[in-house]
């Protein structure tokens, strides 16, 4: 579908369902290196999102539906992700201002503006074994499909991929953000949680734009 309020409004509701069916999974993985509570978090914020999104007018645009979902995220999720999620989306709805349908361009913008928020925010590097290591892959898998000429759906496509090897590889890592930071080497051999959620709500964008 082309990428527009339409497909924006679909992802979140998809990554809604997508939080839900993924709720155990995300809490054990937070439960091995933190406080457990991670799915909780983000079911919870998510169903708050989807409450909302009905409510979003159909002259919306994909900045406003993000935007909804930054303020939302961050008054519904406690802890660590709602803020870095919230900054995320909300950088992301600034830096599509008001495009109606997104081209590869703003695509890589809004992904790049979203991991950006989330250094901004979390001041995690690359290897610290948080969200970061996911998007900063997928955000530079998107502009590298971008500039091979890649069409919308191959740079999403691309970008949740590489979200997902990024979150696969923070299993040998010692932490260095976050509760799991408190560990040490006991960390090592899982998955960091906010990693694997970044990489569902990555899937998830790719999965609704071919729809
Ligand atoms: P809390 O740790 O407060 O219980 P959550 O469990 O919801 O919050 O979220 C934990 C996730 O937040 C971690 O798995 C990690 O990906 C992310 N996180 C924590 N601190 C940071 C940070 N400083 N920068 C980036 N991501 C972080
Ligand atoms: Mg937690
Ligand atoms: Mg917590």
């Amino acid at each position: 579908m082309k990428l527009g309020a339409t497909w924006a409004k679909a992802w979140i509701r998809n990554s809604a369902g997508v939080m839900s069916e993924h709720r155990i999974e995300l809490i054990d993985l937070d439960r091995e290196i933190g406080d457990g509570d991670h799915g909780e978090n983000m079911d919870r914020g998510f169903q708050a999102v989807l409450a909302k999104l009905d409510a979003v007018p159909a002259e919306a645009r994909p900045g406003d539906v993000l935007k909804m979902v930054a303020t939302t995220l961050i008054s519904t999720v406690g802890g660590a992700a709602g803020p870095l999620y919230g900054t995320a989306f909300l950088k992301a709805a600034i830096s599509i201002a008001d495009e109606t349908d997104l081209d590869g361009a703003a695509l890589v913008t809004l992904l790049t503006a979203a991991r950006d928020g989330i250094v901004l925010r979390g001041k995690a590097e690359s290897g610290d074994k948080t969200m970061v290591d996911a998007w900063t892959p997928a955000v530079d898998a998107a502009g590298a499909a971008h500039a091979a000429g890649a069409d919308d759906l191959a740079i999403l496509r691309a970008a949740a991929d590489a979200a997902e090897a990024g979150a696969l590889a923070t299993e040998p890592l010692v932490a260095r953000k976050g509760r799991a930071s408190y560990l040490g080497e006991r960390a090592i051999g899982h998955r960091d949680p906010g990693a694997q959620s970044s990489a569902l709500l990555l899937r998830a964008a790719a999965d609704t734009a071919a729809e």
